[in-house]
């Protein structure tokens, strides 16, 4: 995705790879240096440096 991107939080974006769980896709729950993500389907939450999660992204869901 391009880096002028922008992203905020309570958006969905699918993932280039699927979590363990088998979902492509997360919820943002914290922007800023650091992003907090909360996986759609397990609930299960990350924080990712900014930097590592614009290459994880494939598109922004809603
Ligand atoms: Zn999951």
């Amino acid at each position: 995705m391009s880096e002028k991107q922008v992203f905020s939080v309570g958006d969905v974006v699918k993932m280039k790879k699927a979590h363990p769980c088998g979902s492509f896709e997360w919820e943002i729950t914290r922007t800023g240096m650091d992003f907090g993500l909360k996986c759609k389907g397990c609930e299960h939450a990350v924080m990712l440096p900014r930097q590592k999660f614009e290459k994880a992204v494939k598109e922004i869901v809603k």
